[in-house]
């Protein structure tokens, strides 16, 4: 067993894209199944955990605006890919064996539970893990703002955004050797900086709640529990310099 865990309740938000792996759309099941294990690890050192999925990775508002939809019925279609990686992430999570909820913002009964926020919080405290789906349930926002939002409700202790790499950089690492990386930034700074740790509502939402963000890579095996636990590479966004 590891170190003991800094936080109670958390969410994790991952985007859409995340589930892709290797691939160049949709879900592929080996990623989905390796970050359900990352789950478990956390969840086996006590932690309550909530989960916001994003859909980039099937269908985004923006692109399908952006040839010729009206942006309400595509961002309601990208709201629908979140339902799909919901459902896929909550069959790998039972596979290793942990108790979900699924709960959409869209009310889709045969499906998922409809998103009680009451409920989803003693679900939470009878240590179920929830999936909440369909980001906020209204077009013109994004699964970061729909995670700030739950976070907020559930009064969450951190959100958690797993990305690829390991932190928020000054630039992008993966085209600079030489991008540095934050270990802390404020909320300001970020905004002021457009540092693209998540959208400015998500981040506006956190900073009003006092929820700190951590920025950490999903790819690295043991990489959440790490960050839960305090230690490896990540970086957080406070309102403290
Ligand atoms: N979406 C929305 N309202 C929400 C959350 C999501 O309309 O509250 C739509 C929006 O079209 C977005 C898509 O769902 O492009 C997928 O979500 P997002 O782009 O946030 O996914 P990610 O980038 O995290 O994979």
């Amino acid at each position: 067993m590891g170190e003991p865990a800094k936080y109670n309740r958390v969410l994790l938000k991952i985007s859409g894209e995340a589930l892709m792996g290797q691939r160049e759309y949709g879900l592929d099941p080996d990623t989905v199944e390796r970050i359900a294990r990352e789950v478990k690890a956390v969840y086996d050192l006590g932690v309550e955990v909530c989960l916001v999925i994003g859909g980039g990775n099937i269908f985004r508002g923006l692109s399908g605006a952006a040839a010729g939809m009206e942006r309400a019925t595509a961002d309601y279609m990208g709201m629908m890919a979140t339902v799909i990686n919901s459902l896929a992430m909550q069959n790998a999570l039972e596979k290793v064996g942990l108790p979900t909820r699924v709960q959409s913002a869209i009310p889709m009964a045969a499906v998922a539970e409809p998103y009680i926020r009451r409920r989803a919080v003693r679900h939470l405290e009878k240590k179920r893990i929830v999936i909440f789906a369909a980001g906020t349930g209204n077009p013109f926002f994004t699964t970061d703002t729909a995670a700030a939002l739950r976070a907020s409700e559930m009064n969450c202790e951190a959100l958690l955004k797993g990305t690829k790499v390991d932190g928020v950089y000054d630039s992008d690492p993966v085209k600079n050797p030489d991008a540095k990386r934050y270990d802390r930034l404020t909320y300001h700074r970020v905004l002021t900086e457009d540092l693209g740790v998540m959208d400015h509502s998500a981040i506006s939402l956190s900073r009003e709640n006092g929820i700190p963000i951590l920025v950490f890579s999903i790819n690295k095996p043991g990489g959440f529990a790490e960050v839960i636990a305090g230690r490896g590479q990540y970086t957080i966004v406070t309102d403290e310099e």
